[in-house]
C-alpha cells in the first residue's frame, strides 16, 4: 500500500452545530463517497488514527491555551471566537485530528506508507499559539511539521491550497527557518493577512494571494511557481498539504474556481516532486470546504493521485 486514509471517529464528536458550516456532514461525506469508489476503496491502507498527546500539541501551542481548550470541553462546551464553537466532544476531536496528521507523518517516516489523505476536524490552519480561531482549534499541520523536525526531518516543506490564509500555520512555522510554508489564498478574503510582501522573519514563507474568479489554471500556476521558488535551494525531507476544500468551485466561504481535477494535478505534481525529495512522502490533512459532496469529491481526487 502507498496511500493511507486516517480518520478518527473522535473526529466526529466536534459539535458544532448543523447550521455551522463546518458541520460534521462535511467529515462524513468523504468515506460515503469512497464506499462509492471500490477501485480507490481497495487500493487504500484504512487506519484508524490516534489522539496526539498534550506533549505533542504543546510543540506548536502554549500549555496554558492548550489547558484552556480541555477545560472548555469538560465543563461542556463554549466558543473560542464568534465563529469557533468547543463542544464536550471538541477535546477529544482536537487531539485526534492532530494525531490522525501525526500517524501519517509516522507511517511516512517508518517507511511504511508514504503517503496519507487524513479526513480530520476540527480544521487547525487558523489556529494560533494562544488563542484558537477560524474553526480551528489546533494546528494539525505546523504540530506535525514540528514532530516531523524532532524526528530527524531537517526540512518541511507545507502547501496550503485552503482559499483562507494560513495564518496560523504561518504564526506557528515561521520563526524556524527549516519548515517553508507557502500558501495560496484569496485575497482580499478572511483572515486578512497571508500580504505577498509577507515572507516572515526568515523568509521561508511564499504567500500568493489572489483575486476571486480567475480562470482556475491561474491559481494552478501560481502555486506551482511559489512551491518551485520555495525548493530551489533547499530540499524537503517531507511534504505536508493543507488541503481545503473550500478553493473549489462553488463553496460558499471562497470564491475561487477550481474544480476536483486541478487539486488532482496539483497533488500529482507534488507526488512526481517528492519522489525525487524524500521518497514521495506527502501527508495531506482536510482544512476547509463547505459542500460535504465538493469536500469528498476532491478529497478522492487528492487519494486518487497520491496511489
Ligand atoms: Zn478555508
Amino acid at each position: 500500500m502507498t496511500v493511507a486514509f486516517i480518520s478518527h471517529s473522535d473526529c466526529g464528536r466536534h459539535d458544532t452545530g448543523w447550521r455551522h458550516p463546518e458541520h460534521v456532514g462535511r467529515l462524513r461525506a468523504i468515506p460515503r463517497a469512497l464506499r462509492d469508489d471500490l477501485d480507490l476503496y481497495q487500493v487504500l491502507e484504512h487506519v484508524e488514527g490516534r489522539h496526539a498527546t498534550v506533549a505533542e500539541i504543546q510543540l506548536a501551542h502554549h500549555p496554558g491555551y492548550v489547558d484552556s481548550v480541555r477545560r472548555l470541553a469538560e465543563q461542556g462546551g463554549g466558543a473560542l471566537d464568534a465563529d469557533t464553537p468547543v463542544s464536550e466532544g471538541s477535546w477529544d476531536a482536537a487531539r485526534a485530528a492532530a494525531g490522525c496528521v501525526l500517524q501519517g507523518v509516522d507511517l511516512a517516516l517508518d517507511g511504511k506508507v508514504p503517503r496519507s489523505f487524513c479526513a480530520v476536524r476540527p480544521p487547525g490552519h487558523h489556529a494560533l499559539r494562544v488563542r484558537g480561531m477560524g474553526f480551528c482549534l489546533f494546528g494539525n499541520v505546523a504540530i506535525a511539521a514540528r514532530h516531523a523536525r524532532r524526528q530527524g526531518v531537517e526540512r518541511v516543506l507545507i502547501v496550503d491550497w485552503d482559499v483562507h490564509h494560513g495564518n496560523g500555520t504561518q504564526a506557528l512555522v515561521e520563526h524556524d527557518p527549516s519548515i517553508r510554508f507557502v500558501s495560496l489564498h484569496q485575497w482580499p478574503w478572511y483572515p486578512g493577512t497571508g500580504a505577498q510582501e509577507d515572507r516572515g522573519p526568515h523568509g521561508s514563507v511564499w504567500n500568493v494571494p489572489m483575486p476571486a474568479g480567475l480562470p482556475a489554471a491561474r491559481y494552478v500556476d501560481a502555486l506551482r511557481v511559489a512551491v518551485e521558488d520555495a525548493t530551489r535551494e533547499f530540499t524537503p525531507g517531507l511534504v505536508l498539504v493543507s488541503a481545503g476544500f473550500d478553493c473549489l468551485a462553488g463553496d460558499p466561504l471562497g470564491g475561487f474556481t477550481l474544480e476536483p481535477s486541478d487539486l488532482a494535478g496539483l497533488t500529482a505534481f507534488l507526488v512526481e516532486r517528492a519522489g525525487a525529495w524524500c521518497g514521495g512522502r506527502v501527508v495531506a490533512a482536510l482544512e476547509g470546504g463547505y459542500v460535504p459532496e465538493r469536500v469528498a469529491a476532491g478529497a478522492l481526487a487528492v487519494m486518487q493521485a497520491m496511489t
